[in-house]
């Protein structure tokens, strides 16, 4: 281990208080940058220039820019105009900062300084994904391609077996993470094929394939499966509400494509996509989150299980 993974790793044990929030305030200012690309790289606007400004155009001070802290101080009003920022901002920049103190206690420093890289990725693509209903390519493609070339360069990404054994070389990770995109995207083109002929209409985008290969090339194939089956019990729990209120509204829970177009819809939730898809929702942030819960808490007590399961089958 380097001397500077071993610095990091005598901090955090000397004063662990000290560690948790120097990491939280560094993930709050990549979550600050992370507000900028949600905003921007859909546009496909610069993420770099020009600077950050409020929306009546005057630009930010750097002391109305503190993640946070600037927006509670403001109590969420732009100094300039006194126009309203939006909750997601402080949101997103305290979110991303807590992502990183788990990140930072669960791995060593090397490992944590690559699942930085890939949370503040889930992070960006969920708030798009939800915002525009596309993940850009940069964000799967780009991840599945970082993915893999990560997990060569630091094959101990990947527990190879549940007691705990790491890869130890280039090649091994290279095929670890490959299996894992492949395995992540095969398996929801099929649980997307099966859905479509079942539900009669388009049950998720393509975009969210190409989600399951970059995450396949992160977690591997367990964590993968993990993220579908996961992500999509996560994505219920938020849904069911929603499907509650929309049935006592008298509305379809599943509309067909196109059923929505022409009713006037869309009127009372003034969502711009009731009006053009029925009722669609995202599946990159459930797929995210699942992602997350896997990585953060349950990669050890998944995988002995589908190894203990798959141990079953070959016994079988
Ligand atoms: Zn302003």
């Amino acid at each position: 281990m380097s001397a500077l993974a071993e610095a990091i790793l005598f901090m955090r044990d000397f004063n662990p208080l000290v560690y948790s929030l120097f990491v939280f305030v560094f993930g709050a200012c990549i979550g600050s940058f992370l507000n900028v690309v949600i905003y921007r790289v859909p546009v496909g606007r610069s993420v770099v220039f020009p600077g950050s400004h409020c929306a009546c155009g005057e630009a930010v001070r750097w002391y109305d820019n503190i993640p946070v802290l600037s927006w509670l101080f403001l109590r969420g009003r732009a100094r300039c105009c006194g126009c309203t920022i939006s909750v997601r901002y402080p949101f997103v920049e305290a979110f991303t900062g807590l992502l990183f103190v788990a990140v930072w206690w669960r791995f060593d420093p090397l490992a944590a300084t690559v699942f930085s890289l890939y949370v503040s990725g889930l992070v960006a693509l969920s708030f798009i994904d939800f915002d525009t209903m596309e993940i850009p390519d940069r964000f799967t493609i780009g991840g599945f391609l970082i993915g893999v070339g990560l997990s060569m360069a630091v094959p101990s990404l990947h527990l190879t077996d549940p007691s705990g054994v790491y890869a130890a070389d280039a090649l091994l990770g290279f095929f670890t993470a490959l299996q894992g995109a492949f395995i992540g995207s095969g398996l929801i083109l099929w649980v997307a094929l099966v859905a479509e002929v079942v539900l009669r209409k388009e049950a998720m985008g393509f975009g969210d394939v190409k989600l399951m290969g970059a995450i396949g090339a992160f977690c591997g194939w367990e964590g993968a499966v993990f993220s579908l089956f996961g992500g999509a019990i996560l994505g219920t729990a938020f849904i069911i509400p929603l499907a509650v209120r929309k049935f006592f509204q008298g509305e379809d829970l599943l509309p067909k494509r196109g059923a929505a177009r022409g009713r006037g819809e869309g009127e009372e939730d003034g969502a711009g996509e009731g009006e053009k898809e029925g009722w669609r929702i995202p599946f990159g942030p459930s797929l995210a989150g699942g992602s997350l819960v896997y990585l953060l808490w349950l990669q050890e007590p998944f995988d002995a299980y589908v190894h203990a399961f798959a141990q079953l089958l070959a016994d079988f």
